[in-house]
């Protein structure tokens, strides 16, 4: 029998309206005087007034942590963790996307006043527990609300990861309600973003088991079923459940079976041009599945078979083309840019970019194709565009 693991979290509470539900979370994790981690763009647009007066209501005030940037970089965490342990506060929320969910993850752990922030760097290094947490997604994209994993920015360029089934939240909420308001750009950015998420855990060298290809597969199915049209009217209510469900399902499936060459790529994008995390990878998709397919015929035909409406036909390849080609098809339709031209990256930077991308090898080495840093200079080059 194949043999496998497979963690999550304990507790997922989907529902539209369940953000102003937090109390009974709250009271079951014995919170009563919690840290709310979120960022300013969400506090203006009146997101967090409901979730605030609902724990008020049940006498639940929130200390609110409301600077959370995109990236962010330690001295957020910092921050945050300063205000929240001056405060006394007994377990942690994030309301927002990735950046504030990275953020209330790794504080909830310095709030149990163990270990310092450089000391959590790397796999494992979480020793000593942290707060309760909550975390409530209001982007479709990092599926951060069931990974094990935070991403902070540590230099000019560089981020690092802390990664640790302790960072798994106690309870992940999803509300779509929340999400009604990302604007079009975003929506696709993140969007893709978890396609991306779905697609690398299907074709991941490791870990990769039954049940996340089964949550890959259907994370793949509504969020390319539902895009567009999230996009198109960002209050369809149907299509932002889909896309809040299908992050969180790809979210799982690769907190198990976990990203590669796309990643690898994107994260030198996202370092030295400050382009969105979502976006980066969409960038370099296409020329890394091109790359890719050669070595991965059989799984890119079966996502092409989940993305495509009609039944496919012709040889594994052929099908394996078609992912290709319908993602290609996708991002252009979600007017995402498409070239790293487009963004007027340097194309004397695609060298530097390449080495940097090699140095991402706890990801390369998930890859279903082995790639050289010459293969990563002709992928750059490939999704350079003009030329
Ligand atoms: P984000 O959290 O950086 O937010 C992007 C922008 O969207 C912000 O300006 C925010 O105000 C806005 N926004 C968010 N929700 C909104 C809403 N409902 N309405 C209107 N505006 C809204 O974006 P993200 O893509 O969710 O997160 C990116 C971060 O997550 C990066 O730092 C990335 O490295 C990290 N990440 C983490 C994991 C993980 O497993 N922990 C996985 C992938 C990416």
């Amino acid at each position: 029998m194949l043999a496998f693991e497979f963690d999550t979290v304990p507790k997922i509470h989907c529902a539209s309206g369940s953000a102003l539900l937090l109390a009974q979370h709250c009271r079951a994790l014995d919170i009563s005087r919690p840290l709310l981690v979120t960022d300013p763009g969400l506090v203006s647009i009146g997101l967090l007034a409901p979730v605030l007066a609902a724990l008020q209501r049940e006498d639940l005030p929130a200390l609110v942590f409301d600077q959370v940037c995109e990236d962010p970089p330690e001295s957020t965490v910092l921050a945050a963790f300063a205000r929240a342990r001056d405060a006394g506060v007994d377990g942690v929320i994030a309301v927002g996307g990735g950046s504030s969910m990275d953020v209330a993850k790794v504080v909830a752990v310095l709030l149990a006043g163990v270990q310092s922030l450089p000391e959590l760097y790397g796999l494992d290094q979480v020793k000593g527990g942290r707060l309760p947490l909550i975390l409530v997604p209001t982007t479709a994209g990092t599926g951060s609300e069931v990974t094990p994993v935070a991403v902070i920015t540590t230099g000019e360029t560089t981020k690092a990861g802390v990664s640790s089934a302790l960072l798994l939240p106690d309870v992940a909420v999803l509300d779509p309600e929340l999400t009604l308001s990302l604007p079009p750009a975003i929506t696709a950015m993140t969007g893709v973003d978890a396609m991306v998420h779905a697609i690398e855990a299907y074709t991941s060298k490791h870990k990769k088991n039954p049940i996340s290809d089964n949550l890959a597969r259907q994370a793949l199915r509504l969020l390319s079923g539902s895009i567009r049209q999230a996009v198109k009217n960002g209050h369809d209510r149907s299509a932002r459940a889909n896309m809040l469900l299908g992050a969180c399902l790809a979210g799982q499936s690769f907190a198990n079976a976990p990203v590669a060459a796309v990643h690898a790529l994107a994260y030198p994008l996202g370092g030295h041009y400050h382009i969105p995390h979502g976006l980066s990878n969409s960038l370099v998709l296409p020329s890394v599945l091109e790359f890719n397919a050669p070595a991965a015929a059989p799984l890119y035909a079966d996502l092409a078979q989940v993305l495509s409406q009609d039944a496919l036909s012709g040889s594994e390849e052929a099908r394996a083309a078609q992912l290709v080609s319908g993602l290609r098809t996708l991002i252009e339709e979600l007017q995402l840019p498409a070239t790293l031209a487009a963004l007027n990256v340097p194309y004397n930077d695609l060298d530097m970019l390449a080495a940097e991308a090699m140095q991402q090898q706890r990801l390369l080495t998930n890859n279903p194709r082995e790639v050289t840093e010459a293969d990563a200079l002709a992928i750059y080059r490939a999704a350079y565009g003009e030329l």
